[in-house]
């Protein structure tokens, strides 16, 4: 039988954090030998906030070699730069005309990423749902690997999905397929090591609220050394009051790759001068193998460079036929 299609990606807006880790990539690498994968590096979507033309191509080449370096296998998956295959930014002018304005004024992460803005909010940051709407569709994928923050994008892209199917598909014979969310329930949503009930992002301008998967042993130890806690001894999960505290401890459980009752069990008494040095032995042994993988990967251009080529290539012939299959729906005339 033919393996369902996944697909999912991470704007190279920086490096990324243990939260892009552990609520996307990490499960992407576990459950890839199971589907047929494309991961993407979102390099359309990183230029809906203000962008330093400087870093872009580096920072895509950074998100692709740690892809490599967390373990995704080329053996299951396909991993490009979205910029690469055209057929993402020609779907989402087809979607955008399809895609009511006010479903897209709802979404949470334009309202908070549009507030850091102010009067300079591009027409692009709103349109990102329907660009993230066309990256999934062009590739029919049945699932969609992402952190809980996405659930909203993902219901927005059944919505337009449905919608193109309802409006230009036949009966029995729909257009574009509807995907699946699938998020993990821990690791998806890891919140800033300065306040523990905001999400963890690369767009935060604080450095110390997050972990990056290339930061030092001694960078990562001056961060958990420094970042919030509270004056209450004995370390418990979902206490609501203690967003700091149950945040630390999944990322414990997380990296260690113990079960939660046995770090409950292992925490209960412990206070934060205790426990601050376990977290950090862990984080460091745990991003070790990651960071020496993406050393040699980025000795190797070439290689990069081959993966990449590669895999725009397969991209492009599964999104090809997938616009081609809208345009013919929207009454295009074919290229003559
Ligand atoms: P930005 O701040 O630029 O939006 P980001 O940190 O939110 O960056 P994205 O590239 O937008 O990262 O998201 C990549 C993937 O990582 C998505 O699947 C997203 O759901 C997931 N993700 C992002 N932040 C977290 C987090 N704090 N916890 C769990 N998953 C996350
Ligand atoms: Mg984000």
């Amino acid at each position: 039988m033919k393996k369902k299609r996944v697909l999912s990606g991470v704007q190279p807006t920086g490096n990324l954090h243990l939260g892009n880790y552990l609520g996307a990539i990490r499960n992407w690498v576990e459950i890839q030998h199971q589907y047929d994968n494309f991961f993407c590096v979102v390099d359309l979507h990183a230029i809906t906030v203000p962008h330093d033309p400087q870093k872009l191509a580096q920072d895509t080449y950074t998100i692709a070699a740690l892809y490599l370096a967390c373990g995704i296998d080329l053996a299951a998956s396909t991993i490009f730069v979205q910029s690469h295959v055209s057929a993402h930014s020609e779907l989402t002018w087809l979607l955008n005309c399809i895609t009511p304005l006010n479903w897209l004024e709802r979404m949470i992460q334009f309202k908070e990423k549009a507030v850091k803005q102010g009067e300079n909010v591009s027409v692009g940051l709103l349109d990102y749902p329907v660009l993230m709407a066309a990256d999934i569709l062009l590739y029919d994928a049945d699932k969609v690997p992402v952190g809980e923050d996405q659930k909203q994008h993902l219901e927005l892209t059944r919505d337009i999905a449905a919608r193109v199917n309802d409006k230009f598909g036949k009966a029995n014979h729909p257009i574009l397929k509807i995907p699946e969310p699938l998020i993990r329930t821990e690791g998806a949503r890891v919140m800033s090591l300065t306040d523990g009930t905001k999400k963890m992002s690369k767009s935060d301008p604080s450095e110390m609220s997050r972990i990056s998967l290339l930061d030092s042993p001694d960078l990562i130890e001056k961060k958990i050394k420094k970042c919030k806690t509270d004056p209450i001894k004995g370390l418990v999960f979902d206490d609501l009051e203690r967003p700091e505290c149950n945040n630390l401890l999944t990322l414990y459980q997380l990296l260690s790759g113990k079960t939660k009752s046995e770090v409950a069990a292992e925490c209960q008494e412990m206070g934060w001068g205790q426990f601050k040095p376990l977290l950090t032995d862990t984080t460091i042994e745990a991003l070790k193998p990651i960071q020496d993988t993406y050393q040699e990967i980025m000795n190797n251009q070439d290689y990069l460079n081959q993966v990449l080529r590669e895999g725009a290539a397969k991209a492009k012939e599964v999104a090809n036929q997938t616009l081609s299959r809208v345009k013919d729906a929207l009454g295009y005339l074919p290229s003559l």
